[in-house]
Formats: C-alpha cells, structure tokens, sequence
C-alpha cells in the first residue's frame, strides 16, 4: 500500500483549503456531494483521519472511527429518502478499481434505477 500523500484532493478539503458541499459531519466522518454526480444522490463519505484506501481504514482505524463512518452512511441513506428505493454504496481501491482520489471513501448512489453492479463495456 502507498504512503499516504496529505496532498491528496480529500485531504485538502478536509484541511478547508478546497471548499466542499457538505452533507453532514460528525466526531470522524465527513460526508458532502461528489462534484461529478453519477445519479440524483451521491455522497462521499470520508473518515477525517489519513487512510489511503479500504484495506488501510478497516485494519487500522478505531472501532469508534469504523462505527461512525457506515452508520453515517446509512443515515445519509435515509435522510435523502433512498433507503426504501435502493441505493449502492461502493469504495474503489488501487489500480484494478481505479481509485483516483488515495483517500478512503464511500461513494453513496441513489435516487434512480442503478442498473447492475458491472458492465462489460467498462472493462
Ligand atoms: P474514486 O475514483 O477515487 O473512487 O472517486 C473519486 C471521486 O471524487 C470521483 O467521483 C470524483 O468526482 C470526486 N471528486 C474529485 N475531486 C473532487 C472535489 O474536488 N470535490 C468533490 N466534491 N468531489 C471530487
């Protein structure tokens, strides 16, 4: 795994150097609006301490850290009313998945059909 790089787009929103349109915010957790939304509802859900990807954040993270970041997903979920509907929760990680931002993040989607999980076009 990389070194985590503090230049990193989401480390700098998370230092306010870069403005973000945020979702809600806890004790751990940052949520706000992805700036390319895919669907109706897309959030990022990001952990305020420095993990580069899923594998870093789940080994390495607090209990408390880990707890407060999918239970604040899954608030997102229902406030913005997609709970009931369906929604896709999804974290890319490394090169295989192309990770862009090396920042561990939730992408949140919902809001209309979601189609399957993968299309064959994309490979
Ligand atoms: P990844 O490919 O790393 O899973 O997804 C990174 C996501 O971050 C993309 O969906 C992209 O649109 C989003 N993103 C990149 N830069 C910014 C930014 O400056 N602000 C916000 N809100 N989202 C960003």
């Amino acid at each position: 795994m990389p070194d985590y790089d503090d230049q990193n787009i989401f480390a700098r929103i998370l230092r306010g150097e870069i403005p973000n349109d945020t979702v809600t915010e806890s004790e751990h957790t940052l949520a706000f609006n992805d700036i390319t939304p895919q669907a109706p509802v897309h959030v990022l859900v990001i952990p305020k301490g420095a993990y580069v990807d899923y594998a870093d954040f789940h080994a390495n993270a607090s209990d408390a850290e880990i707890a407060d970041l999918h239970r604040t997903a899954a608030r997102i979920c229902a406030e913005r009313g997609v709970t009931a509907s369906g929604f896709r929760t999804i974290s890319n990680a490394g090169e295989h998945a192309v990770q862009e931002v090396p920042h561990f993040h939730l992408h949140l989607l919902g809001g209309r059909p979601l189609g399957r999980m993968l299309a064959r076009a994309a490979e």
